[in-house]
């Protein structure tokens, strides 16, 4: 829902809170503004709002909201692990979540906690306070200090009523604390509300505010860990750097807003031009990395061609007159570069290779 109409600075939010006053509206509602004060903001959680989007958002971003609201609204794909000495309790606990469509697994020997947290990788894990062997203090414990699952959230329960003990469990790093007994809804609502936290976090480190991409420095290691499991098995991998040309001169011509528009629509672009198992990341100012997994150096060209001739015939508005932008690449692959640095530095000289012989162009790195 949109928040100003025709002048009217308030009609989205009236519109919904006259809807939410004949009828509970049982869905979300986002809103989106070029208004971004507090009062807008306010009036938008008054009228029930879950999420709120300033203009000019990215598509990633809204795609990264409704990600956020629709399996909670499903109440699925998530993964609790149980950690819990009492088995009645664990499974009771294992019920309520399963019941709500949460993937549950119950820890067995509190010494497998480790290749249980590989295996099962939760999003939340659920620790009893009092056991006999480790107690929950300490399992939270051990689990923060692995620097892997850091930071998986962890929640508490326990009957303990004394509030410093409750302190001390957050100062160790448990991510929250629920009282038992317990009513099913309070708990799922606190796992929920933890994972729905870590979501949000999790995006907002590994993406660029402005594209919505993520950011390659910050998914270097799991391309490196992609890499190697394709070196491994003997499969295909292939890196695409690519560069827009002459960018310098459109943010000279047209002004640094409309540059920021086009890295945005070029990032949707490229995202909607991929396979699902590719991967498009900002590489740096109107640089972009495409993974593509399973893919061989010919193939990955033959793809950025694609992409690079349906881009050039865009047109693109600015309010001084139209234009079109073109961009160059340069692709390597595993079948000659085995390690990351070599493989990103011969596909750099390939893009640079493209950019020498006249731009939007595609070249391949050979050894
Ligand atoms: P070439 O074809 O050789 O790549 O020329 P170019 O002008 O694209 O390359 P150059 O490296 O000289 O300039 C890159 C420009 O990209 C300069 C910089 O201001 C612009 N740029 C980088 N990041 C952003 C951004 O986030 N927003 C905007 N609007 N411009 C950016
Ligand atoms: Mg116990
Ligand atoms: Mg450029
Ligand atoms: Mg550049």
């Amino acid at each position: 829902m949109d928040i100003v109409f025709n002048g009217d600075r308030e009609a989205g939010i009236e519109y919904i809170k006259n809807l939410q006053s004949k009828q509970t509206l049982d869905f979300p509602i986002v809103y989106m503004s070029g208004r971004d004060d507090i009062n807008a903001r306010l009036e938008a959680v008054r009228s029930g709002g879950t999420a709120f989007l300033t203009k000019t958002f990215s598509l990633q971003h809204l795609k990264s909201i409704l990600d956020n609201i629709i399996p909670l609204q499903n109440e699925a794909n998530f993964k609790v692990l149980i950690i819990e000495d009492d088995k009645i309790a664990a499974e009771y606990c294992a019920a309520i979540l399963e019941h709500a469509g949460v993937e549950v697994a119950i820890l067995d020997d509190q010494k497998d906690v480790f290749d249980k947290i590989i295996e099962f990788d939760p999003d939340v894990i659920l620790i009893d306070m009092y056991m006999p062997e480790i107690d929950g203090f300490e399992m939270a414990s051990i689990i923060r200090q692995h620097q892997t699952f850091s930071s998986i959230p962890i929640v508490i329960m326990s009957s303990e009523t004394d509030v410093n003990k409750q302190f001390k469990m957050r100062s160790i790093g448990a991510d929250d604390f629920i009282l038992k007994p317990f009513q099913p809804s309070h708990l799922i609502d606190t796992i929920f509300n933890r994972i729905k936290r870590s979501k949000h976090t999790k995006y907002m480190i590994y993406t660029d505010g402005l594209t919505g991409l993520m950011l390659f420095s910050k998914i270097k290691a799991q391309v490196q860990t992609l890499m190697e499991s394709c070196i491994r098995y003997n499969l295909d991998y292939s890196i695409g750097l690519i560069d827009l040309d002459y960018f310098k001169s459109i943010n000279d011509k047209y002004g640094h807003l409309a540059g920021d528009q086009i890295l945005r629509e070029f990032s949707e672009f490229l995202s909607t031009r991929v396979r699902k198992s590719d991967i498009v990341s900002r590489y740096g100012g109107e640089e972009f990395a495409i993974i593509f997994p399973y893919t061989s150096g010919e193939n990955a060209v033959r793809a950025l061609n694609s992409m690079r001739e349906s881009f050039a015939r865009r047109l693109k508005h600015s309010n001084i007159g139209e234009f079109h932008i073109t961009f160059s690449g340069g692709v390597a692959s595993i079948t000659d570069y085995q390690d990351l640095d070599d493989l990103l530095l011969a596909a750099d000289k390939a893009l640079y290779r493209a950019k020498g012989s006249g731009r939007n162009h595609i070249e391949i790195a050979a050894k």
